[in-house]
């Protein structure tokens, strides 16, 4: 085989996960390392969700690196445009551009358990590396559901994270299919341009009012000359949000006050009756994401909007059906229906010690060791992996104790000295994820009456982390050696188990 170039770290992934992992690596004095892209700009999510109306639903001063405050943030919550330029604004001020690799897809990732390192196709050539950091988000590959006659639709067609900037909606019938995060951007977007807009509910979403403003020049300059005055603002934000978990993970029924306070907002502008009816959800607030609009019913009152309370269920040339039998003419299709989470192509990219694919492995669902490590998979880790997810806070505060969690594996991989993998056991995932498991019995998320992509397909939660952050940041401090097997090159069949390891969990 020709020689190719080798690497002690490669990270796949620019969004907040790769580009977190890269200064955190620098910060661990570790340079030699890759972080390869497979598109041509940097901001993973950031870059790829562009539709009109895209914001984040957590305060910018908290869904940023806790280690590059940016006092500058414009508005409470941020839109798409300013968190993109903050990613490309760390990219720069941390150097991290001489190590990024643009427009090289992992096409596959394949472990050599005789020379302890994984072999790495990309779109742009191969390389080893003895560590890979998977940080290719949760939400990063979008799902279109499989609707019958589709393909024949005559009209345009497209998905909320791969807007087309070059289609004009303006004085056209436009479908949005789904009533997500994306979706209730969308809408009260694109309502004022189309001609009308039909809007396919499966389930309707519990929707909070945004208390989004701009933030002054004033509270910037403050944060700018006292930068103690921009923790103390995360610091709150971070607190409350804390608190408000407990109520999701472990009393769910106090959330019926939060639900009478959704309901007051959609009264506000919903003064119909029967679409009242219709957008009221019959589960308990939480179940689902819970949704911050001020703006996404007031644009369902409006004339030109439809809505229909049934899935779309085909497609008669330009002619959609819903489920429950309704009709719309339409000239677009807009999908706003979520990403392949719980069957997050990567898997099946990636060749662990028997020979297996991780999706192969994860058949009965994902699971990894503290949201990281997958038995049989040596050195290979996942940055926001198996239940590491947050229904109500920010997801950057899972990252960096992921974060955490890998700069003490490559630690630890330090003191072993010499060439050695770490390799995570299957009793010690097994425990880890039994634990989080009977943790989640009580959650919102799965005694709350609805079905959401927090579920995979075997209705098991694999996503969301069933406590506080901070309780995800004691777990994730150190790597605990009794729960990782050691392997040396010398004996590749059969993995030498060093003493310090013999008490596993
Ligand atoms: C519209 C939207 C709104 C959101 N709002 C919030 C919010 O309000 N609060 C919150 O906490 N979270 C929110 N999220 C979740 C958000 O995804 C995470 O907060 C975070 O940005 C994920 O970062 P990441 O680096 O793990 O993944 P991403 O940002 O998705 O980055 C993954 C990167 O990996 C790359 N990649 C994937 N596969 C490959 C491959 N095979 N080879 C090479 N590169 C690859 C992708 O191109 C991408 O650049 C939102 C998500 C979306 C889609």
């Amino acid at each position: 085989m020709a020689e190719h170039e080798h690497v002690r770290v490669a990270v796949v992934g620019t969004g907040f996960g790769g580009l977190g992992a890269a200064v955190r690596l620098r910060r661990e004095g570790v340079t030699d390392f890759v972080v390869l892209e497979r598109a041509d700009s940097v901001g993973g999510t950031w870059r790829d969700n562009s539709y009109p109306g895209c914001a984040c639903d957590v305060p910018s001063h908290l869904y940023s690196f806790s280690f590059a405050p940016h006092p500058d943030w414009p508005r409470t919550f941020s839109g798409q445009q300013h968190i993109r330029a903050y990613l490309e604004h760390v990219t720069d001020v941390f150097r991290l551009r001489p190590h990024i690799r643009l427009n090289s897809e992992v096409k596959r990732m394949t472990w050599d358990g005789e020379k302890l390192r994984w072999d790495i196709e990309t779109a742009s050539g191969r390389l080893s590396a003895d560590l890979v950091v998977s940080a290719t988000g949760p939400l990063s590959d979008p799902k279109v559901p499989d609707i019958p006659g589709l393909d024949s639709f005559p009209g345009k067609v497209f998905h909320s994270a791969r807007w087309d900037h070059d289609y004009d909606l303006r004085g056209k019938r436009v479908a949005m299919v789904g009533t997500g995060a994306s979706a209730i951007q969308i809408v009260p977007a694109i309502q004022p341009l189309a001609r009308n807009v039909t809007l396919f509910q499966r389930t309707p979403p519990w929707v909070m009012p945004r208390m989004d403003r701009a933030i002054s020049g004033a509270e910037r300059r403050l944060h700018r000359l006292l930068p103690f005055t921009a923790q103390v603002r995360r610091g709150l934000l971070w607190g409350i949000r804390e608190l408000q978990v407990q109520a999701f993970t472990k009393r769910p029924g106090e959330l019926g006050a939060v639900e009478q306070l959704a309901k007051r907002n959609m009264a506000r502008a919903i003064k119909d009756p029967a679409l009242r009816a219709k957008l009221t959800p019959d589960y308990r607030i939480g179940c689902k994401r819970i949704l911050l609009s001020s703006t996404y019913y007031p644009a369902l009152a409006q004339p030109n909007v439809d809505v229909v309370a049934s899935g779309l269920s085909r497609v008669e040339g330009s002619t959609l059906v819903a489920a429950d039998g309704t009709e719309a003419q339409v000239d677009a299709i807009v999908f706003g229906t979520g990403f392949h989470v719980t069957d997050m192509p990567i898997a099946d990219r990636v060749v662990g010690a028997d020979g297996r694919t991780l999706a192969e492995a994860w058949k009965g669902g994902m699971e990894a060791l503290r949201g990281a490590s997958a038995a049989g998979f040596p050195n290979w880790m996942s940055v926001i992996g198996p239940n590491t997810g947050l229904g109500n806070s920010s997801m950057i505060l899972m990252i960096e104790s992921q974060l955490n969690y890998l700069a003490d594996f490559v630690r630890q991989l330090d003191v072993l000295g010499g060439r050695a993998a770490l390799d995570a056991r299957p009793a010690a995932v097994a425990a880890w994820n039994h634990r989080v498991q009977e943790r989640m019995k009580r959650t919102v998320w799965n005694t709350g009456g609805c079905t959401s992509w927090y579920l995979d397909a075997n209705g098991r939660n694999s996503t969301i982390w069933p406590g506080t952050t901070t309780e995800f940041r004691r777990a994730t401090r150190r790597v605990d050696l009794a729960e990782y097997e050691v392997l040396r090159p010398s004996a590749p069949a059969n993995a030498v188990t060093d003493e310090s390891t013999e008490a596993a969990v």
